[in-house]
């Protein structure tokens, strides 16, 4: 019989091999609870290769998460509900669920200053790398800079399809600063690239009525508004800043008595 030393040597070299150095550890570690739990070969060897494909998927999503460019880590668990009664909780459900992406379809966060439209744009963004897409995320002039850089370089539709392997771009920040026309048609063929292709999250503080403000023209916006509805989940938020409604709640004197139950 071989010895058991021997067995370990040899794990170890195949999982060098196969560039899963997390196995070697596994391995042993889940061979002494297979013995004492009676695994049948079979579990043993299933529950070994779970958990390597769990540490590459958690590890592909990180640097997916990474790599996308977030302005801060949000996530939909601390989003508070409470605060939008109008938003419906199956609403955000089911876009958690990725479908939006496999259908290249978008989203649309429009809605006040400080109501939690970058929020939800990040936990979306955040589920998306969890779920194996590619994401970039940029404020709306972000991308205008963006585009401008590849286009003076003459490769502008060579960007854009590059950016098509992206499953999902964030445009946050429509509206923030006007356009001028040249930006304007930039942002057009952003958003024209990716119709039926690849999803778009965009937000935005002003209603679509007027988006021709920002875009310098009604008939481009119009166009451009056509075809981000054309597959689309519009959520519309309402109310007070988050951030300022609670301070001003913490801030205020207690009217209530101390340590009333809740
Ligand atoms: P917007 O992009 O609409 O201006 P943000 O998403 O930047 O607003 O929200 C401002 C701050 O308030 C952020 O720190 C965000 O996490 C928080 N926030 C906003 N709405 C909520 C909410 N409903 N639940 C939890 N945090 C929220
Ligand atoms: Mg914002």
């Amino acid at each position: 019989m071989t010895g058991t030393r021997e067995i370990t040597g040899q794990i170890e070299y195949y999982a060098r091999a196969m560039k899963a150095p997390r196995i070697r550890e596994s391995a042993a570690r889940l061979a002494d609870q297979a013995r004492e739990a009676g695994w049948s070969h079979e579990e043993y060897l299933a529950a070994v290769l779970s958990r390597e494909v769990a540490a590459r998927e958690a590890s592909g999503a990180e640097t997916r998460a990474k790599a996308a460019g977030f302005p801060a880590r949000k996530s939909l668990e601390d989003f508070n509900f409470d605060h939008q009664p109008g938003l419906k909780r199956e609403t955000i459900a089911h876009l958690a669920t990725g479908a939006f992406l496999t259908e290249a379809s978008n989203v649309v966060l429009l809605g006040p200053p400080g109501t939690g439209k970058t929020h939800l744009a990040t936990a979306l963004g955040l589920r998306a790398t969890q779920l194996g897409h590619r994401v970039l995320f940029a404020t709306a002039t972000g991308w205008v800079t963006r585009l401008q850089g590849a286009h003076q370089a003459g490769r502008l539709p060579a960007e854009l399809i590059r950016l098509r392997r992206y499953g999902l771009i964030i445009v946050d920040e429509v509206g923030y600063i006007p356009f001028e026309q040249d930006a304007a048609n930039l942002f057009f063929q952003l958003v024209s690239s990716r119709y039926e292709h690849a999803s778009l999250i965009l937000t935005s503080n002003l209603s679509f009525a007027r988006w021709g403000d920002v875009f310098g023209d009604q008939v481009v916006a119009s166009a451009m508004i056509d075809r981000i509805v054309h597959h689309a989940e519009v959520v519309t938020l309402k109310g007070s800043s988050y951030r300022l409604r609670n301070h001003q709640i913490e801030s205020l004197p207690s009217t209530r008595p101390e340590n009333t139950a809740e």
